[in-house]
């Protein structure tokens, strides 16, 4: 079997393990080699997407996902919170737009969004997509008929993780299967809505767990848009607070075989940056990683601060990546206004979850 990777080739959905494992089991300079070459040949090798996350509903969620401090079944002391009000939602999003996010990420601690709940996303849909930016909502399960409705709002893309593979996830998760995961992305894709999904990595999971979770994600009938790949955060209160730490290099490992296989996607560094180095995520970078979340909190856990984000992008030449719509002038004055706002102190983003 070939260790390696035509960088023209089309993009695939039918990896075999044998391939995936093939693959990690490189050398590491020839993998990042590789993935490094993919990635050249599909975007901007300098240029790293950045979205804003905010938690418009915070804990008390039904779901037992064993990483999670929303959880209502574990007590983490998180301060949980009702979902939030438009405005102030909206007025989020502006002060993401002028630090020059992009994307505007919204997550509601949910099984799965009710009846009642949707008219208030669907006017957080509409205000934030009037403001020029992406939206982005992980809201849970959704139904067929949601995700129309959402679609319809003009909801860009719907994150919904499936966290690990299909084995190793009722180790993690026993409230809803892995087909129902399967199910809501379907459903997102017959919407005609982008799909942001992922996993969790450092779970107490194998490689072959982690081989997996990269085959279910690449060999889906279209790839998502947006691939997060978290590390695991241990909160204390949860299952995994005490679970042994993954080896940082299987971490950039998993980026660089994801990379290859899903040449396409925007593969994000997701949760646990906070813990990482800026080598290490320079590494990641350099691997093939080309998204991150921008704001003090993902979600309930803590992201890096935003000027020390700046602050490596400077050092390694790494600029946000544009919308099509948004010129070299508009990004500077973004980038401007984002260190007086460093400088002002008030940093947004009370962010919070992961679905
Ligand atoms: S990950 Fe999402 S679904 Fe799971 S417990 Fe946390 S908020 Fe609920």
């Amino acid at each position: 079997m070939p260790a390696t990777v035509d960088s023209n080739a089309e993009v695939r959905h039918d990896w075999t393990e044998q391939e995936v494992r093939a693959l990690f089991e490189l050398p590491m300079n020839d993998l990042l080699f590789q993935a490094q070459s993919v990635h050249r040949q599909h975007f901007n090798p300098n240029e790293v997407q950045v979205s804003t996350l905010l938690s418009i509903k915070t804990g008390s969620c039904p779901e037992d996902c064993k990483y999670c401090p929303q959880s209502a079944h574990y007590n983490t002391g998180l301060e949980k919170q009702r979902l939030m009000e438009v405005e102030a939602v909206l007025n989020k999003a502006k002060q993401a737009k002028a630090s020059g996010s992009t994307r505007f990420c919204m997550g509601a601690a949910w099984k799965h969004p009710t009846d009642r709940d949707m008219p208030y996303v669907i006017e957080m849909i509409k205000g934030v997509k009037a403001m020029g930016l992406e939206t982005c909502m992980t809201l849970g399960m959704l139904k067929e008929s949601q995700a129309e409705q959402l679609s319809e709002a003009g909801l860009d893309y719907y994150n919904h993780n499936l966290d690990t593979s299909p084995e190793f996830y009722d180790k993690i998760i026993t409230t809803r299967t892995y087909e129902d995961r399967l199910n809501t992305l379907q459903h997102v894709r017959d919407s005609g809505m982008k799909i942001c999904s992922g996993g969790i990595l450092g779970m107490g999971e194998t490689a072959r767990d982690r081989y997996g979770l990269l085959m279910q994600l690449a060999n889906l009938p279209q790839q998502p848009e947006s691939v997060p790949i978290n590390m695991l955060v241990k909160v204390q209160g949860t299952p995994l607070e005490n679970v042994e730490d993954l080896d940082p290099l299987e971490f950039i490992r998993t980026i660089a075989v994801a990379r290859i296989m899903m040449p396409k996607s925007h593969v994000r560094l997701s949760a646990g940056r906070e813990q990482m180095s800026d080598e290490l995520q320079s590494m990641a970078f350099f691997a093939g990683a080309n998204s991150i979340f921008y704001g003090e909190c993902l979600l309930t856990t803590p992201n890096p601060e935003t000027n020390r984000d700046l602050q490596l992008f400077k050092r390694l030449g790494i600029r946000p990546e544009q919308r099509i719509e948004d010129s070299d002038a508009d990004q500077e004055q973004k980038l401007a206004a984002e260190i007086q706002a460093q400088q002002d102190a008030d940093l947004f983003v009370d962010a919070t979850a992961t679905h």
